[in-house]
């Protein structure tokens, strides 16, 4: 190979190694944009999961009135609030259909 020629294949080979440093920082860039994009929509979409878990058990659970909700809270402590058994206490594990009748009922 003439000199000239192993110059010339050179300067190719350079020019082809720079194109590919072009390429690279480019994809790297490319890739930077993607890896932030995803990131906030992993939390927006935390984020809507949230709201919707919220207003199913908004809908499962609707909010009760003051007296139900104290009610509520007195037979979560192990006591009847029905008529039939009022005051009494519930056995591990009872639940009285009455009671959430009144605490839960229309
Ligand atoms: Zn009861």
């Amino acid at each position: 190979m003439e000199k000239k020629e192993v110059y010339d294949r050179f300067s190719e080979i350079l020019a082809d190694m720079q194109h590919i440093i072009d390429e690279t920082t480019l994809m790297q860039a490319t890739l930077n944009t993607l890896i932030e994009e995803n990131a906030e929509l992993t939390i927006e979409n935390e984020h809507l999961r949230s709201q919707i878990m919220n207003k199913k058990t908004a809908k499962i659970q609707p909010r009760l009135s003051r007296s139900r909700e104290n009610l509520r809270k007195l037979y979560e402590s192990g006591f009847h609030i029905c008529n039939a058994s009022y005051g009494r206490r519930l056995e591990d594990g009872e639940s009285c259909l009455e009671c959430l009748d009144i605490i839960y009922g229309s």
